[in-house]
């Protein structure tokens, strides 16, 4: 089955289970109802779904009004360009908040010093005591008026910092989002796509090795056909998981595309790449896979990895190109095995680089 092909039958499959629901609980089958269950059915949101499991656990169904709330909380601001540009006015509205407080402090100080000024000629013409208590009464008056202010414009300084904070911190949620595999939590391709420009630039700066590895599942194709996609995009979380635990802070481990993962690994040379990759291949096959709603035993998955380093004069697509090479003659001489670019098996010459 093309990628395609196995990408029509997924969603699908999560079109059923939306359909599904909106037929068991009797709603309209909107657009808007549609997006609700069909990101319920995808796992992808995992709060909607908190949301939605809680308020039927409560009332047994979802109201309109639920159903509404539903989709402006969790569906309308996900939409990245809207949340940024939310954050945005945000800071925008912060802003003219504390300018207009800096404006009136300034008109607080300027008739502080007007009334100063006043001050010195009243003092200037005054003749006896009372009218001089009377003068530094008025005084007295005036500067706790004006600390009054400046305390609350600090206050209010303070405050406003700490709001830019939390806006700063939801941008950074938005901006991990947004680089972020949503099935796996790794990186998406996106994000791999630039670190790796990146770290071929630093390899290159600091005359460091950088090795990269492509991961692939064997027969995953059947897997699927045997256990349907769901239970398929289960273990694509496992594999991930698999991948991620085996790799340090400084490497970036990403989806690449369907079932294949990428791994940059920076200031490693092949050989412990090599190792690092055979660690990946072992955790994966030791893993006893078992469907958790039913506990129906899956057997286990295996995955082939290739292995290639930067050469000088490399671009991106080089090296992936040569890992991928490694890739495809790992699925070519058996599967569930580690192939780098020094192996007799790519010596001995592999004329295709496609892999899936
Ligand atoms: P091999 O790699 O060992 O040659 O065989 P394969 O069957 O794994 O072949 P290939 O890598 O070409 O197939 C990719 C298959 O992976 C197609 C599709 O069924 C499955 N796949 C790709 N992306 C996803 C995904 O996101 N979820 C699930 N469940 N399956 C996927
Ligand atoms: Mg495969
Ligand atoms: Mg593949």
């Amino acid at each position: 089955m093309t990628e395609q092909a196995g990408d029509h039958e997924r969603t699908m499959a999560f079109a059923e289970i939306a359909l599904g629901q909106i037929k068991a609980l009797r709603h309209s089958a909107n657009p808007r109802n549609y997006e609700i269950w069909y990101t319920y059915a995808t796992g992808y949101n995992p709060s909607l779904n908190a949301k939605i499991n809680e308020t039927l656990a409560q009332g047994g169904t979802l109201s309109d009004t639920d159903l509404e709330q539903i989709y402006e909380t969790y569906l309308s601001p996900t939409r990245l360009t809207d949340r940024i540009d939310m954050v945005g006015s945000q800071v925008m509205d912060e802003i003219e908040q504390v300018m207009a407080m800096v404006d009136a402090a300034v008109g607080s100080a300027n008739s502080y010093s007007e009334s100063l000024a006043d001050v010195t000629q009243k003092l200037g013409q005054s003749k006896d005591r009372e009218g001089l208590r009377a003068i530094v009464e008025g005084l007295v008056q005036t500067a706790k008026e004006m600390e009054q202010s400046n305390q609350a414009l600090e206050a209010r300084l303070n405050a406003s910092k700490q709001e830019i904070n939390v806006l700063q911190d939801n941008l950074e949620v938005v901006r991990t989002e947004s680089l972020t595999d949503p099935l796996t939590q790794l990186s998406n391709r996106k994000h791999f796509d630039t670190t790796l420009e990146r770290a071929i630039a630093d390899a290159r700066t600091k005359n460091e090795a950088l090795t990269l590895l492509l991961t692939d599942i064997d027969h995953f194709k059947n897997f699927n056909d045997s256990f349907g996609h769901l239970t398929g995009d289960q273990v694509l979380r496992l594999v991930a998981m698999s991948v991620k635990q085996n790799v340090k802070g400084q490497d970036t481990a990403a989806r690449y595309g369907g079932e294949e993962f990428a791994v940059i690994l920076p200031n490693t040379v092949l050989r412990s790449a090599i190792t690092v990759a055979d660690h990946i291949r072992r955790a994966v096959m030791t893993k006893e896979l078992m469907k958790r709603s039913t506990g129906e035993h899956l057997g286990r998955v295996t995955i082939s990895i290739g292995v290639a380093t930067l050469h000088k004069g490399d671009t991106a697509q080089t090296l992936i190109e040569r890992t991928d090479t490694c890739l495809y003659a790992a699925k070519r001489h058996g599967r569930n095995r580690v192939i780098c670019e020094t192996d007799p098996e790519i010596a001995a010459g592999t004329t295709s680089t496609q892999v899936a």
